[in-house]
């Protein structure tokens, strides 16, 4: 009866631990993706007056319209 007792709490816990390292791994991944997304730097173009996008970290030179090539700088809010 013990070896029994002692054969379920290890088959429970490991079961534990498996579902706590896939929590890990998809919260982790979801969250990479999650931020990506969230460091969009967003541009108006003051010439043709398209709104675009871009994921680059510095952009303080400003990035060029894809529509017309004009150089614009980041709006910020
Ligand atoms: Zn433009």
């Amino acid at each position: 009866m013990q070896a029994l007792t002692f054969l379920l709490i290890v088959y429970s816990g490991s079961a534990l631990v498996g579902l706590s390292l896939l929590w890990f791994f998809y919260d982790g991944r979801d969250k990479c993706s999650f931020e990506a997304n969230r460091r969009r730097k967003v541009f108006h173009c003051v010439r043709c007056g398209n709104l675009y996008s871009v994921r680059k970290g510095d952009v303080s030179t400003g990035e060029p319209c894809p529509e017309c090539e004009y150089n614009n700088y980041e709006l910020s809010f």
